[in-house]
Order: structure tokens, then C-alpha cells, then sequence
């Protein structure tokens, strides 16, 4: 075995069907006594259940949280936090809900207790994305991290099917670049490899019934393993690509990720075939690549990020930006490569099994150089 440092940073969790009961003993467990809400305007209605069970604890909302957590947004929420003269923040909702909360926490040294209402995993983590200017920056600070995590499935059940999938596959993601991960403990890999088969048997079944809790018991489940694997792991090229092409061109985050995700990682595979292995068991195929896309096309979600609203010409735009700060990644990035790579996924080409074969037979011959790189960064 590997020798290895693990590090886990925590939130308290509580997970199960109808935890939202729990919110007045969880919120006044951080100190909170006055408690400002957070969510997306499609979500104001949650906010109002939510509130209601804890009226002498609110001390007001702001509902207009918004993808990629945009700055000037962030400032308006802070503005009417302090105007509450709030001690604590309740988001409720997806990535965006909870990034407005991290963003807040972050400015104001807050308590933060996160209701997850999608699979995007942004509560387990202590990452924060933010956009300014069209340019969105990443940040780590263990302030971020919500120190409370309120799991609730019933929650989850009026997530579209849909929007349910891509947000499964954004979830995959994050477990998917952990299992080559250069600081991806053994415990890491557990949780990864668990996540990926949770959701890879759920998402199917919430397809075929949006309101299977037992699905969407493992599906949130699963969705908490993953965004646990990303908060305590490098990313790769998978992320770059997605964070690059939603801050630029603002693509919706979990369509975008649920597109790119099976090329990204037919270009990477070759390179760690290890964690190839563990992708193959968890999702129980030969080929990983092939059924992401599948999936992806089966929720009737877009395949192509022209469909998502990408321009062609952003191509160069994009490959540009990744190279102006590039990330580490197992297999080296080549300008020519990438922009193959942009340009399958920007057509919504289906990562072809016989060309990935013959690429790890090629990438094979070079397995050492690129593992000796890959232990170099
Ligand atoms: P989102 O939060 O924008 O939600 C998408 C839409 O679904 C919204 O309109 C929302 O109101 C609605 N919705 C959410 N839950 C619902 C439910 N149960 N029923 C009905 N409608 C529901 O999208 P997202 O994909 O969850 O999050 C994307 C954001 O999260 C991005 O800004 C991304 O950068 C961030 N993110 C951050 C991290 C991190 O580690 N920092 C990780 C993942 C995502």
C-alpha cells in the first residue's frame, strides 16, 4: 500500500426522510438565534416551510441566489444579512443556495447549517467558486465548509428527473477524479467507489419515478460520498474543463459536467489504469466512457455543449484559459489534444470504445514516464 496523510476536515451530518423536523434543534446546536435564509427564487416555497417550523428563529431571507455564485449577488445577500442583523445563515437548495451561504460564511465568520437539495455535493466541501467579470476563481478555506449538513430525502423528490441525472453525473464526477487523485487516502477510494455505484443504480430508477424514496435515499447518499471525495481531493482535468467552460461561457453547472465528464475521462484513463479499475467495478462495465454518455443521454439531458449554449469559436477561449493556469493532471495536457477533446464534447461525439482501446494500448507503452510524472506533481 501506498503510504498516505488523511486529513478529513468534517461537518456534522444528519441524513434520513423527513430530517427537516430537526432544523430547530440543529440551527440552535451552532448558537444560532437568528437565523437569515438562503435559496434560489425557484425555491422560495422550501424557505417558507422551513421557516415556519422555526418562526421565533428567523430573522429574515433572501432568495435570489444564482449559479457560479456571482460576486455582485453575494454582496446584495450581505447587505440585507446585516440589515437582519443575523448570528447565523440556512441555505436551502442546490450548489448555488449553499455557495451563497459559503461565500457569506466566508465574509462573515457566520455558523452555516446547509440543507442539500440537489446532488452537486458543494456542502461536503471546502471549496468555494465565485464569478466576477465573467472569470470564476476557486478558493479552499475550512471556514467555507457548512458546519452542519441536514440531509433530507423528501427534499430531493421534486428535483425534475432530468435535472436529477445531470446532477447525479456532476456528483459521479467529483468521486470519478478522486480515484486518481494524487492525495486520495484509502479511505477516499472506499468512499468513491461506494458513491459512483449508489448513484450509478439510483439515477436509472429515479428516472423511471421521481418519488422512489428508496432511490432517492442512495441517490442522496451516494451525492454525500462523492462531494466528500472532492472536498478532500485534488481535481484534475475533468474540473478544469467544467470550471473554465461554466465561468466563461455560463453553462449550466451540472449539464456541463455531465457532458464532458465520460471524455474527460476516456482522455485520462489510459494514463491511471488503477483507478480505470475502480471506475469499471463501481459502475459494473467494461466501459465506463460509453455508459456516462449513455446515461447522460438516456435522462435526455444534452450531450453537446453546443446544445448548452456554448459558441464554437469559444473553443480557442477555452483551450486558452486552461493553459493560462493549467492544472496538474495525470495525463499531460497537449494544446492539440485538448482542443480535440473540446471539440468532440462541443459536438456531443460518444467516447468511441475502440479508439479509447487502441489509446491505452499507445498510452500504455508510455504507462511509466506518465506515472513518474504523476508522482513529480
Ligand atoms: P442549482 O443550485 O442552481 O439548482 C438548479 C435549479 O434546481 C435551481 O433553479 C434550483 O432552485 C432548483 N432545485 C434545486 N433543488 C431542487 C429540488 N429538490 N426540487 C426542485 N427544484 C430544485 O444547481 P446545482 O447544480 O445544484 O449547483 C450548481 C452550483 O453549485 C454552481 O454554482 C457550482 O459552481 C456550485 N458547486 C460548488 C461545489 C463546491 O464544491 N464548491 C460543488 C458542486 C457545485
Amino acid at each position: 500500500m501506498k503510504p498516505f496523510i488523511s486529513d478529513a476536515p468534517a461537518s456534522r451530518v444528519v441524513f434520513g426522510v423527513g430530517t427537516l423536523s430537526d432544523l430547530r434543534f440543529e440551527v440552535s446546536r451552532l448558537g444560532i438565534r437568528r437565523a437569515f435564509f438562503l435559496s434560489t427564487a425557484a425555491q422560495r416555497d422550501t424557505i417558507a416551510i422551513a421557516r415556519a417550523s422555526i418562526s421565533d428563529l428567523f430573522a429574515g431571507d433572501f432568495a435570489d441566489a444564482a449559479m457560479h455564485t456571482p460576486v455582485s449577488v453575494t454582496n446584495a445577500a450581505l447587505a440585507a444579512m446585516r440589515e437582519a442583523n443575523a448570528d447565523g445563515l440556512v441555505s436551502i437548495g442546490g450548489g448555488s443556495a449553499i455557495g451563497l451561504g459559503e461565500a457569506l460564511a466566508l465574509r462573515s465568520g457566520l455558523p452555516h447549517l446547509a440543507v442539500p437539495t440537489t446532488y452537486a455535493g458543494s456542502e461536503m466541501t471546502p471549496i468555494l467558486g465565485q464569478t466576477e467579470d465573467g472569470v470564476k476563481t476557486t478558493m479552499r478555506d475550512p471556514v467555507v465548509q457548512p458546519a452542519t449538513v441536514l440531509y433530507d430525502v423528501e427534499l430531493t423528490l421534486t428535483l425534475p428527473p432530468q435535472m436529477s441525472g445531470v446532477s447525479g453525473l456532476n456528483a459521479i464526477a467529483h468521486a470519478a477524479e478522486a480515484l486518481y487523485a494524487p492525495d486520495a487516502d484509502p479511505i477516499i477510494l472506499l468512499m468513491a467507489v461506494e458513491g459512483i455505484r449508489a448513484l450509478a443504480g439510483s439515477l436509472p430508477l429515479i428516472g423511471r419515478d421521481a418519488e422512489d424514496v428508496d432511490a432517492r435515499s442512495d441517490a442522496l447518499y451516494g451525492a454525500w460520498l462523492c462531494a466528500t471525495c472532492l472536498g478532500r481531493t485534488t481535481v484534475a482535468l475533468h474540473h478544469k474543463l467544467c470550471h473554465v467552460l461554466g465561468g466563461t461561457f455560463d453553462l449550466p453547472h451540472a449539464e456541463t459536467h455531465a457532458a464532458v465528464l465520460p471524455q474527460a475521462y476516456a482522455y485520462n484513463a489510459p494514463a491511471v489504469p488503477e483507478a480505470a479499475a475502480l471506475l469499471r467495478k463501481a459502475l459494473a462495465t467494461d466501459r465506463p466512457a460509453q455508459l456516462l454518455f449513455d446515461m447522460t443521454a438516456s435522462f435526455g439531458a444534452p450531450t453537446a455543449l453546443r446544445d448548452l449554449g456554448m459558441p464554437k469559436d469559444g473553443i480557442d477561449r477555452a483551450v486558452e484559459l486552461i493553459f493560462k493556469n493549467p492544472h496538474a493532471n495525470p495525463r499531460p495536457l497537449e494544446p492539440d489534444a485538448i482542443r480535440a477533446l473540446l471539440e468532440n464534447i462541443w459536438t456531443g461525439q460518444r467516447p468511441d470504445a475502440w479508439r479509447s482501446r487502441s489509446m491505452i494500448l499507445r498510452v500504455g507503452a508510455v504507462a511509466g514516464r506518465v506515472s513518474k510524472f504523476w508522482e513529480t506533481i
